[in-house]
């Protein structure tokens, strides 16, 4: 599952050089490519900046992707920066007065509104400027209980701070006046993570059937459904990829069923994750307690997905051959293993029994699926330890 290239660099860096964040952007182009070509093509592919905002990603994504979607004034101004040709999405809890006026001044694409008052402040905002705001609503919709057993993370149809409840949409589709600012576009739904591809296509055709009944209720004409992100990424066996072309199939089956509506999705993960790879090295081993821990270079303050996640982080041996020292090298051989980082904390913990053949202080190790909610989610300076290096592979 790793790439030549990211194995050679793995193996070029120096200790001092390590840990290193390596991103392949032609593995990540390919991969979006075909992410693309398995959807029907009027459905638009929106990128979720949150799962992975560095520049060089957003750049490589482009050709492939239709706009993006960010949640707060920050994502707003970096995406806009990085990527000024192509559209986005402004959703998230908590949008400031000051957020709303930068994003209706910087021409935001698409608001996705997630409360009656957002929806107020918002009509107020873009009357002062003299600016229309296109809205999608953001709703939390009941999820069918079997479509979302297994979500690792699901937030629809329960108490929630996102979105609106589906019976309060209607109340608020008087405020979308003939003269008034604001522009009702459609709804917005993202309502859970995690999902495989058949469950993923139920939850998008009950999203869009409820879009549609709405529509059919107060006749106004909703011309969008956005259905979120949220394609599963499985971190215990990371050659299972999110089928991407049973997905296609489904979408293509709700777009038929719905010729009026432009079909969106707004994956994050599932997108960058593959991409990336956290490197480092083993600086020690040892036994306590009869087990053996393997202490990394670096730890859950660079990578702190398995921290947050709770799952044993996929990685790879690199074996290196030299040990410059006069002592016996620091080894585990044919035991489970818990690899954990340099913090004076428990929880700095990246894998857990983990059986390996063999690992030795100085072999270099491989953290794949690093690529989405890795860097960006870690606490950098606790501890004070050095920031990685950042390497983003090119054709
Ligand atoms: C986080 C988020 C996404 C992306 O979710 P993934 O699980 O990374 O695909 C999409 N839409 C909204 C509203 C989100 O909050």
């Amino acid at each position: 599952m790793i790439t030549a290239r990211v194995h050679d660099l793995a193996t070029a860096l120096s200790g001092d050089d390590l840990p290193a964040y390596v991103y392949d952007l032609t593995a990540l182009g390919a991969h979006a490519r075909a992410v693309r070509n398995a959807l029907p093509p009027g459905v638009e592919l929106y990128y979720a900046a949150k799962a992975n905002p560095a520049p060089p990603i957003l750049r490589a994504l482009a050709p492939h992707v239709s706009g993006y979607e960010v949640a707060s004034g920050g994502e707003l101004e970096h995406v806009r920066t990085a990527v000024p040709e192509l559209p986005l999405a402004f959703g998230g809890p908590g949008k400031t007065d000051g957020e709303l006026r930068r994003a209706l001044k910087l021409g935001v694409e698409r608001f996705h509104v997630e409360s009656e008052h957002e929806l107020r402040l918002l009509a107020e905002l873009a009357a002062e400027q003299d600016r229309p705001a296109d809205i999608l609503l953001r709703v939390n919709l009941p999820l069918d209980a079997a479509a979302t057993v297994g979500a690792a993370l699901a937030m629809g149809g329960r108490p929630s701070p996102f979105g609106l409840d589906p019976d309060r949409v209607e109340h608020l589709l008087p405020l979308f006046t003939a003269d008034g600012p604001l522009r009702l576009r459609g709804i917005h739904a993202h309502l859970a993570s995690g999902l495989d591809a058949p469950t993923q296509v139920t939850v998008a055709a009950g999203i869009a059937h409820w879009a549609r009944k709405l529509s059919d209720r107060h006749g106004s004409a909703l011309t969008e459904v956005n259905v979120g992100g949220g394609m599963g990424v499985d971190y215990a066996r990371p050659d299972r990829r999110f089928d991407w072309a049973a997905y296609g199939g489904g979408m293509a089956d709700i777009a038929q069923r719905n010729p009026d509506l432009t079909l969106r999705i707004e994956p994050g993960r599932a997108l960058t994750a593959y991409c990336g790879w956290y490197l480092t090295e083993v600086l020690d081993i040892k036994h306590s307690g009869g087990e053996a821990f393997a202490v990394l270079r670096g730890g859950t303050h660079h990578l702190r997905t398995p921290a947050a996640k709770q799952h044993d982080h996929p990685f790879r041996i690199l074996p290196t051959e030299e040990w410059p020292r006069p002592w016996p090298r620091p080894a585990a051989r044919e035991e489970p293993v818990t690899l954990v980082g340099q913090l004076c904390t428990p929880k700095d913990v990246l894998a857990r029994h983990i059986p390996v053949a063999r690992l030795r202080a100085g072999d270099r190790i491989a953290f794949a699926l690093a690529g989405a909610y890795a860097w960006n989610i870690s606490h950098h300076d606790f501890l004070m330890h050095p920031k990685p290096g950042f390497h983003y592979l090119d054709a």
